[in-house]
C-alpha cells in the first residue's frame, strides 16, 4: 500500500463511507491525510472529578460503577446512564441514543471521558461526552479524549471520531512516506516545520501552538500554489497579443445619450478605465466590482458595444440560467438601435437569436446557434457554464465578460480561449457585486486591475437596515403587512443551512406555512427553492416579478442580482448564520427603484458578538469593508464566502493576512524565475497539477 492506495483498499473503509469520502473529494490514502480538522478542542488537561465545574467542558478519567440503558416514553428516545468515580468524587453520565455503548463500556472499565458539563434535578453530570479506553501501553496515547482533539468539519455520515480512529492508523504506517513538495530553501527560509512532522501535528496536535505551526505551513503550502498558478498564467498572458480595440468615441457618446438616465462618475470612470484597456494588444484583466445595483450592466454593455463595433465578438457569461436570460433581457433592450446580433444559450433547449434586421427576437436551433458563433455572425453570445463547453466555438472572440463567477477568472478565460479559432487572447472583465476583501482579489487574480464603481444611481433612498430580536417580531411583521398595503413586495430568506438538500426544502417550506397560515393569512406568498427545476424556478420569479406574490420565502441558494424593482423589503431569518457580505448582498436585491426600502436582519442569538457583528452591516456602507471587518469578526472558518470562492478554509486564514499573501508572493515568483515550467521541482509541478485539476473539477 502507498499514498495513492484508492481509500477501497482499505480495511475499515466500507462501500458506505468511501462514497461519503467521494463526495469530499477523497479518493485515496493522500487525499484523506490532508482532510484537515478546521478547529481542536483542547482536553488535555485530566482533572479530578471533584473539580468538574456546571457549564464546562473538561476531560475525567475513572472507573465505570455502572451503566444501563433506559428509554424516555416521551421522546422515545434511548438514554445510557453511567456513574462513573475516580477516588475524589463521582459524576453521572449520559449518552443520548447510543444504546450500544453498553456493550462497549462495562462495569469496572477504566476509562476517559470528555464533554461538557450539565445539571439535571439531580445534580451534575456529563452530557454525551466523548468516550475512550486508555490504552494499556503502546499504540501512540489518547486519540479522542486527554489531548487536543481535533474536530473535523461536518458532513453527514462522517463523524469526527471515525475520521480520527481513521486518520490516526494512517498517519502511523503513511506519514513517512509523503514528500514535501516545497523546495527545501522555501522550508528553510520560512522555518516551516517539516512536512511528516506537520501533517501529524496538524491532526494530533501536542500543544495547540504546533498546530498553529502545521496550520500555518499548510496555508502556506495552499496559498502558494494558488500564487504559482495565478502568476504562471500572468506571465503567460504578458507575452500574448490581443486584439486592439481602437475606442469610437462618437459610438460611445451617442449610446450614452440614448440611455434613459445620466451614467454616475463611477461608471464613467469603469467605463473609461475598460475602454483605454481594450486599445492595448496585450490581454485585459480587470475587475468591475460595484455593489448590486450600481450599475455595472451598462458599463459592460458599452465595453460589448464598442468592441463589436469595431467588428469582434463578445461573451457574456453569468452563473445561472436566470441571470443569463435577464441579461439577454438587458442588453438587448440596451443596445436594440444598434443593429447588433445577440444570442443566449444555456444548459438547456433555449435558442434564442435576435436579429439585427427586424429588431425582434427569434429562436433558432442551437446547432444553427452555434453555427453562427463560430461563423463570427453573432455578435454577442450570453449564456451560463454553456459557454465554455467543447461545442461552443468563436470566429473573432475579443472580450470575454464573466459576471458573478465567484471563481477565478483567469481559469474561466484560458478555456474560452483554446474555443477560440484565432490566436489572440480576448481581454476579460469580470464582474462582481460580492465585496471580496482586496487581499483576496489580489490572490486570485493576480496582479489584477480593478474598477470601483463606489457610488449608487442619484435617487436611490439608503435602505434602512435593523436587527431583529424576538420580542420585536410582531411589531415587524406589522410594518411589512404595512408596507405591502402600499403596493410594495418583500422577500424572505430562511435561515442557511450547511447541508443542501432535503433539510434546506424542509426549512423554506417550514418558514412558507408559518407565513402563509399564521403570520400573513391575508396576504400572497410564494416559495422558491434549488431543488425546484429551472423552468419552475423562473415562473415563480416572473410571477413575482409581476405582482402575482406580495411575499416571495426562499433558500439562500437561489439566484442573487434579480431584479424586482417593486421589492421594498427584505427579511433574513436567522440572519446570524450568514456571513457579512452574503447578508450585504441579499439587501442589495431591494432598494433599487425610488421607494425607501428596509431590511430586517432576524436573529434569536442574544449573543452580544453576534449584535455586534450585524450592526456593523448598518453603519457599513462599503463592501470591501464590511468583508474585511467579517473576516476579522468571524475568523475565517465561518466566512461564507471562501467556499463560493473555491478557497480552502484553511487559506482564508492567511489571505487576512497581507504580509503573509506578499510573502508567497514573493516566493512564488522566485520559484518561478527558475523556469515557469518547474522543471527543476518535480514534486511541486505534480502537486500544482493536481490542484489545477481540483478547481476544474469543482
Ligand atoms: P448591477 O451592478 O447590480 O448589475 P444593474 O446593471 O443591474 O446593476 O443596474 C441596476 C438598475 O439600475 C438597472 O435597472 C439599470 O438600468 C439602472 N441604472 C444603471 N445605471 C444607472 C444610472 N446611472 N442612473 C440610474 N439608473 C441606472
Ligand atoms: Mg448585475
Amino acid at each position: 500500500m502507498t499514498l495513492s492506495t484508492p481509500i477501497a483498499g482499505l480495511p475499515g473503509i466500507g462501500p458506505a463511507y468511501q462514497k461519503r469520502l467521494r463526495k469530499l473529494g477523497i479518493k485515496t490514502v493522500q487525499d484523506i491525510l490532508f482532510h484537515f480538522p478546521h478547529r481542536y478542542e483542547d482536553f488535555s488537561n485530566i482533572i479530578p472529578i471533584s473539580k468538574v465545574k456546571l457549564g464546562k467542558a473538561c476531560c475525567i478519567q475513572g472507573k465505570i460503577l455502572g451503566i444501563k440503558n433506559t428509554r424516555t416514553w416521551k421522546r422515545k428516545m434511548f438514554l445510557t446512564e453511567a456513574v462513573v468515580e475516580d477516588g475524589t468524587g463521582a459524576i453521572k453520565v449520559i449518552w443520548f441514543n447510543q444504546p450500544y455503548l453498553i456493550n462497549v463500556l462495562q462495569p469496572k472499565d477504566n476509562v476517559c471521558l470528555a464533554g461538557k458539563v450539565s445539571l439535571d434535578k439531580n445534580g451534575l453530570y456529563l452530557s454525551n461526552p466523548a468516550h475512550e479506553k486508555p490504552p494499556t501501553s503502546t499504540g501512540g496515547g489518547l486519540t479522542h479524549t486527554g489531548r487536543i482533539v481535533p474536530v473535523y468539519p461536518e458532513t453527514e455520515g462522517l463523524s469526527s471520531r471515525w475520521l480520527r480512529y481513521i486518520l490516526k492508523s494512517l498517519l502511523i504506517k503513511f506519514r513517512n512516506e509523503i514528500q514535501d513538495p516545497l523546495p527545501e530553501k522555501i522550508i528553510k527560509e520560512h522555518k516551516f516545520l517539516p512536512i511528516q512532522k506537520a501533517i501529524w501535528q496538524i491532526h494530533f496536535p501536542d500543544s495547540l501552538n504546533l498546530a498553529k505551526l502545521a496550520q500555518e505551513r499548510f496555508s502556506f503550502e495552499e496559498l502558494f500554489f494558488i500564487e504559482l498558478w495565478v502568476l504562471r498564467e500572468r506571465m503567460k498572458l504578458a507575452n500574448q497579443i490581443a486584439f486592439s480595440i481602437p475606442l469610437n468615441l462618437e459610438l460611445v457618446q451617442n449610446f450614452v445619450k440614448s440611455l434613459p438616465f445620466k451614467l454616475t462618475d463611477a461608471q464613467k470612470k469603469s467605463t473609461w478605465q475598460i475602454l483605454k484597456d481594450l486599445e492595448k494588444p496585450r490581454p485585459m484583466s480587470r475587475l468591475l466590482e460595484g455593489e448590486v445595483g450600481s450599475g455595472k450592466t451598462v458599463v459592460a454593455a458599452i465595453a460589448a458595444l464598442n468592441t463589436i463595433k469595431q467588428g469582434f465578438q463578445a461573451a457574456l457569461m453569468a452563473p445561472t440560467e436566470v441571470l443569463a436570460k435577464q441579461h439577454f433581457k438587458t442588453v438587448w433592450e440596451l443596445l436594440k438601435n444598434f443593429k447588433i446580433n445577440i444570442g443566449l444559450l444555456t444548459g438547456k433547449e433555449d435558442k434564442f437569436f435576435s436579429k439585427k434586421l427586424k429588431n425582434q427576437v427569434i429562436e433558432i436551433s442551437r446547432q444553427k446557434l452555434l453555427e453562427k458563433t463560430r461563423k463570427g455572425e453573432i455578435d454577442l453570445l450570453i449564456g451560463t457554464h454553456a459557454l465554455i463547453q467543447d461545442k461552443v466555438r468563436f470566429g473573432n472572440l475579443a472580450l470575454v465578460i464573466l459576471d458573478e463567477q465567484h471563481r477565478f477568472g483567469v481559469e474561466q478565460r484560458a478555456r474560452l480561449c483554446q474555443q477560440s479559432n484565432i490566436r489572440t487572447i480576448p481581454h476579460l472583465l469580470s464582474m462582481t457585486a460580492t465585496p471580496i476583501p482586496r487581499t483576496l482579489a489580489l490572490s486570485i487574480y493576480g496582479d489584477l486591475d480593478l474598477s470601483l464603481i463606489d457610488e449608487l444611481p442619484k435617487g436611490r433612498k439608503k435602505i434602512i437596515t435593523r436587527v431583529v430580536p424576538p420580542p420585536e417580531r410582531q411589531k415587524t411583521y406589522d410594518f411589512i403587512r404595512k408596507e405591502i398595503k402600499k403596493g410594495r413586495q418583500a422577500f424572505v430568506i430562511c435561515p442557511r443551512i450547511e447541508e443542501e438538500g432535503k433539510l434546506e426544502i424542509k426549512a423554506v417550506k417550514a418558514e412558507y406555512e408559518k407565513l402563509s397560515k399564521d403570520v400573513f393569512p391575508d396576504l400572497k406568498v410564494g416559495m422558491l427553492h434549488g431543488k425546484l427545476a429551472g423552468k419552475e424556478k423562473e415562473k415563480i420569479m416572473r410571477d413575482f416579478k409581476n405582482k402575482k406574490a406580495d411575499i416571495l420565502v426562499s433558500t439562500s441558494v437561489v439566484e442573487v442580482g434579480v431584479d424586482v424593482p417593486n421589492a421594498a423589503v427584505m427579511l433574513i431569518e436567522g440572519a446570524e448564520r450568514f456571513g457579512l457580505a452574503q447578508l450585504y448582498q441579499f439587501r442589495g436585491r431591494v432598494g433599487r427603484a425610488k421607494y425607501q426600502s428596509y431590511c430586517f436582519l432576524f436573529t434569536d442569538s442574544p449573543a452580544k458578538k453576534t449584535h455586534q457583528r450585524l450592526r456593523a452591516l448598518i453603519s457599513c456602507e462599503n463592501g470591501f469593508e464590511l468583508a474585511e471587518k467579517d473576516l476579522k469578526i468571524r475568523g475565517p472558518g465561518d466566512f461564507s464566502g471562501a467556499r463560493q470562492w473555491g478557497i480552502p478554509d484553511l487559506v482564508m486564514d492567511s489571505l487576512k493576512d497581507i504580509f503573509l499573501v506578499e510573502k508567497t508572493r514573493n516566493s512564488a515568483k522566485e520559484i518561478l524565475t527558475e523556469g515557469q515550467s518547474l522543471k527543476k521541482f518535480p514534486l511541486l509541478r505534480e502537486r500544482l497539477k493536481k490542484f489545477q485539476e481540483k478547481i476544474h473539477l469543482e
